[in-house]
């Protein structure tokens, strides 16, 4: 399985090493001629999506890259990721990507807590170690499914063959979540 991973700013090498620990391959997506379409699956990594988004556009990577979910390329977007993939969010005016009928709060556990870890139950793979770093969460799922909620805010959700954590499983030596998304590229989950 080929696995792009969105490199332009951000935590991608951790993706990197955790799929190709499940046996993918993986390659890192920069500029447009890295983009070629011969990808089973993608990854949006966390980071800072006022950035990843700015670059994405200026590399003329947004609209194909949207174009190309829309036509059924499986997603992967963890943290700034799911920020990017949300059709809304609830505290900024700006869409990037827009695919994922959520409604996501960026910044959402506010200064104090700006990063934690929390055991969190998450659907089809069980308790998981979630690390969260100045992490959004999703406030309205709309015709995605959550996955994992902490405190009752939803913090992983599925649309189709989009996936997204506001937590950093690419931190952590668990490799579930990445699984799952091998998985749900291979119509097994
Ligand atoms: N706070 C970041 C943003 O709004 C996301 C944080 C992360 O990806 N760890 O883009």
């Amino acid at each position: 399985m080929r696995i792009g991973i969105f490199a332009l700013q951000g935590a991608f090498a951790e993706h990197g090493r955790a799929f190709s620990a499940l046996g993918a391959e993986c390659a890192e997506i920069r500029r447009r001629a890295d983009f070629t379409g011969a990808f089973d699956g993608v990854v949006l990594p966390g980071g800072e999506s006022t950035v990843q988004g700015k670059l994405l556009r200026a590399e003329g990577l947004l609209a194909p890259l949207k174009e190309a979910i829309q036509g059924g390329l499986p997603v992967f977007g963890t943290c700034a990721g799911l920020i990017l993939l949300a059709k809304r969010l609830t505290n900024d005016e700006n869409v990037y990507i827009g695919t994922m009928d959520v409604a996501v709060r960026r910044n959402a556990y506010g200064r104090q807590l700006g990063s934690f870890r929390a055991d969190v139950e998450m659907k089809g793979i069980g308790k998981f170690p979630a690390v969260f770093i100045r992490a959004p969460y999703i406030e309205e799922v709309g015709a995605a499914e959550a996955l994992a909620t902490v405190d009752g805010k939803v913090v992983a959700a599925r649309q189709g063959l989009m996936l997204a954590t506001a937590f950093h499983p690419e931190l952590t030596d668990d490799l579930r979540v990445h699984a799952y998304f091998l998985n749900m590229i291979a119509g097994k989950a």
